[in-house]
């Protein structure tokens, strides 16, 4: 039985009724099967599983964004409830941020600096914020965090580290449609022509993925499927397209990197990444 709890209080006493390892899975809701794979993965390493829903504030930087974001709770608590989730916790603002903004938080750091950290200022600084947050309301044992927010996960990894959260990450691959889309709660709304335009993003990352060869080749062979057949003069907007570490510093000549990208088509903003193996 899955219990729905609100109030810290509720949340406390939902958490004293735990045994054993604690898994926690932070969503913002809407969920789906992206989400279902960490819960999953929640259920098969840890004793109980505590999932908060909570769209935060602090890492929108645009307000309609924040606005439009779907909310369906019943849903989710629905599917909650079908993975055999114990808790959800699904605070209201003012319960995460009892006194407004906060004055001090976490800053990102360099890791920030590149990638989507420019096109969204602020963002990674509430991500963690908030991580943090939600780490010391639950104090769970492993936290479970997709590969598709890259940048995101590589980040947590960082902050744990820094500031010895005493957390254990754990990282779950990206789940995709039949048609290659990585899934995300941003997807709804797209129409079905957006959705079209929206599937070079992982064709531009498997032709990556696919290319194995030297840094150049493998961009060279994204870039090609990113612009179409038209040369690029449609409905994808690039942010970027990058060759990355795993660890997302400077790509090495040979062996495993990260290939980026992130587009907006119409009014929907995606990110999606895959592994690479770079050969000289
Ligand atoms: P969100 O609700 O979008 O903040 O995402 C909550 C968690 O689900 C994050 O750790 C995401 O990386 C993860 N996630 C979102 N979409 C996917 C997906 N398609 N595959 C795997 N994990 C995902």
């Amino acid at each position: 039985m899955t219990r729905l709890v609100h109030t810290q209080d509720e949340l406390s006493d939902a958490r004293a009724r735990l045994g054993g390892s604690i898994g926690l899975v932070p969503t913002m809701g809407a969920l789906h099967d992206g989400h279902a794979a960490l819960i999953r993965s929640a259920r098969s390493h840890c004793d109980a599983v505590v999932v908060s829903v909570f769209v935060n504030p602090m890492q929108f930087n645009q307000a309609a964004d924040l606005e439009r974001y779907p909310r369906p709770i019943e849903a989710d608590v629905a599917l909650c409830e079908e993975l055999g989730v114990d808790v959800v916790w699904n605070p209201d603002v003012p319960t995460v941020y009892p006194d407004g903004p906060v004055q001090v938080w976490v800053t990102a750091g360099e890791l920030a600096d590149q990638l989507e950290g420019p096109h969204r200022p602020g963002h990674f600084d509430g991500v963690l914020t908030v991580v943090a947050k939600l780490f010391a309301a639950v104090r769970p044992d492993r936290a479970f965090f997709g590969e598709k927010d890259y940048q995101q996960l590589t980040l947590i990894r960082r902050m744990v580290r820094d500031l010895g959260s005493g957390v254990q990450i754990v990282e779950v691959p990206i789940v995709r449609d039949p048609d290659g889309l990585a899934l995300s709660s941003r997807n709804v709304f797209l129409s079905a022509e957006e959705r079209r335009l929206a599937l070079r993003l992982p064709a531009a990352l498997r032709a990556g993925a696919d290319a194995a060869g030297s840094s150049e080749d493998v961009l060279e062979a994204a870039r090609a499927v990113l612009a179409g057949a038209d040369g690029g003069a449609d409905g994808v907007e690039l942010d970027y397209l990058a060759l990355r570490s795993p660890e997302l510093g400077t790509a090495p000549v040979a062996g495993q990197a990260r290939l980026l990208v992130a587009a907006t088509v119409g009014r929907t903003r995606l990110i999606d990444n895959i592994a690479v193996e770079l050969r000289p």
